[in-house]
């Protein structure tokens, strides 16, 4: 492939927070940023050069992109994989592709792929009948979580099961179109995440590894780098970039991991895009997870991951208590503190508005400005 040189238009489908944070360093980077987004102003619509507003499937939008794009990359996996065959079909370059959105997007999918190739995953199941189910019980094990196979995020889609009778209710909550997948509940010691990228020439890069804290399934706060022992990060690091090899992806991505006993990891789930739990990148690394994603699908080199000092990252969720969001001003005492707010107007309960990174010079003392800094903000 061509290297795609600054000055060139790059595509984004999606214009979320992640397409607004590419478009940022894109267009830092020089290139020019056009996305296709069905809501008005959207959040990367207010930064790119054009937002083509349609939905993600509509074909004479997808024509109208592949025309003015270079080469067009995704900001979240619940796109029509069809969506982006389409664009391939037209002869664009499309990164990560086609396959890899097919294989992360369906849990099913990608838990086999991920065992074939040979990385650690829970004891997992097809279950689509309730004979499935009583199986699934007796062979997968209790406690479990069981989910749809498709279009979950955040915890939405699953649950948590201990005994037959709550698998049933659940079983019978969630079965729709397809298939639900039955997970052997993981007791992990921690919850981590590797952003990584990978080249057109397949050289892969892994960023430090974040330690999650998730609240109701969302991610809350990121530690960096994770309060882990040495071969547990390495482990994790070279599982990612291994995940990113089996694929043959083409951009920044995420994989999300238990740590188990052992300073084992186990793979939850991967992510073909820039990841929240990898916004310490833009403010704490020499090169953020957004610029490795616009060098890699530029065919340019993948710059480096190092991180310049421990951080914490806290994401600033919506209440529905309002729309302003006062305590910024005080937040912003703490010189070390820097704020991301993502141009969203309805600061819905659970919303993604917005996060905020601190520096320091330990985990421990960024971690207590962070949190000192998240008392102060408030919706009204
Ligand atoms: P997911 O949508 O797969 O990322 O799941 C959301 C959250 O549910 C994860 O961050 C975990 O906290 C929890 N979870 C998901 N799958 C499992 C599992 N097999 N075992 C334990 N916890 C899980």
């Amino acid at each position: 492939m061509r290297t795609v040189l600054p000055g060139a238009t790059l595509g984004i489908l999606g214009g979320g927070q992640l397409g607004r944070m590419f478009a940022l360093e894109a267009k830092r980077m020089g290139y020019r940023v056009v996305t296709l987004e069905p809501s008005p102003d959207s959040p990367c619509g207010q930064v790119a050069d054009v937002q083509i507003e349609a939905g993600y499937s509509d074909p004479g939008a997808l024509r109208r992109l592949a025309e003015e794009c270079d080469v067009i990359t995704y900001e979240f996996e619940n796109i029509d994989a069809g969506a982006v065959e389409f664009l391939e079909g037209l002869g664009k370059d499309v990164h990560p592709g086609s396959r890899v959105l097919r294989i992360s997007q369906d849990r099913l999918l990608e838990k086999n792929f991920l065992r074939d190739s040979g990385l650690g995953v829970t004891a997992f199941m097809a279950v689509d009948s309730e004979a499935d189910l009583m199986e699934a019980a007796r062979t997968v094990g209790l406690p479990a979580v069981i989910k749809t196979v498709r279009g979950g995020y955040d915890g939405k889609g699953q649950a948590v099961v201990s005994d037959e009778a709550g698998a049933l209710a659940a079983f019978r909550k969630l079965h729709g179109d397809h298939p639900l997948i039955w997970e052997r509940k993981v007791p992990f010691l921690k919850e981590l995440s590797v952003v990584a990228c990978r080249g057109i020439d397949g050289k892969a890069t892994a960023f430090p590894v974040s330690e999650n804290i998730h609240v109701d399934n969302i991610l809350d706060t990121g530690i960096v780098p994770a309060r882990i022992s040495a071969t547990a990060a390495e482990r994790a690091r070279s599982v990612a970039k291994s995940v990113g090899d089996a694929l043959g992806i083409v951009g920044s991505y995420c994989v999300e991991l238990f740590l188990i006993e052992g300073d084992q990891v186990l793979v939850n789930e991967i992510a073909p895009r820039p990841h929240n739990s990898g916004h310490y990148t833009l403010d704490a690394c020499v090169c953020s997870q957004f610029e490795q994603q616009v060098r890699a699908i530029c065919g340019l080199p993948l710059g480096s991951t190092e991180v310049l000092k421990p951080s914490v990252m806290i994401n600033i969720l919506g209440d529905g208590k309002g729309n302003t969001l006062f305590g910024a001003d005080e937040a912003m005492r703490e010189a070390n503190l820097v704020l991301h707010l993502y141009g969203k107007t309805q600061a819905v309960a659970k919303r993604k508005m917005g996060h905020f990174t601190v520096l320091g010079d330990s985990v421990e003392s960024a971690l207590a400005k962070a949190l000192a800094a998240r008392a102060l903000l408030r919706w009204g």
